[in-house]
């Protein structure tokens, strides 16, 4: 019989959406079904009806993602921002004023995120480049951007959260090292296990016990997206606790893993401190 304990239980990637989607209530489904503390991914600035010109303009994704922040912490969830530009604005933006300034504005965004860090109302930068097919201008200004969040956290000495195109990332652990970032704090957002990047790795992951068993530090993530329009799409706001109290008392998780995954891992990899509930 396994004995379960209260301990923490860690959502790596989450975005609650008081406007487009259920808002706290998600929140609170999370805290209902176990989960404790969760990093809180600010949404692209179209989530917030924003079309920005220039770098100023992701204050108010910004602010709105850690305001969301301060009312889940109320409803008893310890919630750390991670604020940045989501790599598809490149084309929605590029679309609107060109590519150059559209790139131009997502770098200035990066450094408005990166001062929000600097001043501990965030734990770390969101970056990546298109995880769909883009021409190679595209794919050259979104390396770009990326090169700049990965510059940024190196000089924060923050954590960067990766969302990019499915399969390893190899090449951002070179583009990490040239700016001094260790790669211990470049987070891959759903990631697969080949990746040498830490992986995030969406709860229902088939790999998540073998890869626990061998002792590798990666984290688990809902990537729920909070939006009323495709709820479909996603799993839910509950699925990091389920799946990993399904995992403890099928034993296919120990409770040593699951320590690695929600406290020990998530506290190396972001500097913070995550406490028993
Ligand atoms: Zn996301």
């Amino acid at each position: 019989m396994t004995r379960l304990l209260p301990i923490p239980i860690t959502d790596d990637h989450i975005h609650i959406d008081p406007v487009n989607g259920r808002g706290l209530e998600a929140a609170k489904d999370f805290r209902r079904a176990g989960g404790t503390h969760l990093f809180l991914v600010s949404k692209p600035s179209w989530s917030f009806g924003i079309t920005p010109g220039k770098g100023e303009d992701f204050i108010p994704v910004f602010e709105g993602t850690l305001s969301i922040a301060r009312q889940i912490r109320e409803v008893g969830i310890m919630v750390f921002p991670v604020l940045g530009v989501h790599p598809a604005e490149i084309t929605r933006l590029a679309g609107i004023m060109g590519l150059s300034r559209a790139e131009q504005v997502m770098l200035e965004g990066l450094d408005v995120a990166a001062g929000f860090v600097n001043r501990g109302e965030a734990v770390a930068l969101k970056s990546g480049r298109p995880h769909y097919e883009v021409t190679d201008e595209v794919l050259e200004a979104s390396n770009r951007i990326l090169r700049r969040a990965l510059l940024l956290a190196g000089e924060c000495r923050c954590a960067v959260q990766l969302h990019a195109e499915g399969g390893p990332c190899s090449d951002v652990v070179e583009m990490a090292r040239e700016v001094g970032l260790p790669v211990e704090m470049v987070v891959k957002h759903f990631a697969t296990p080949d990746t040498p990047l830490v992986p995030s790795l969406i709860a229902r992951h088939e790999a998540i016990p073998a890869l626990a068993a061998t002792g590798r530090p990666f984290m688990m993530e809902s990537d729920y997206m909070d939006e009323n329009s495709r709820p479909g799409s996603v799993i839910g706001p509950k699925s990091v606790p389920r799946f990993t109290r399904r995992l403890l008392e099928t034993g296919e998780l120990s409770e040593e893993a699951a320590h690695r995954i929600h406290v020990e891992t998530p506290s190396r990899t972001y500097g913070v401190e995550i406490q028993p509930p």
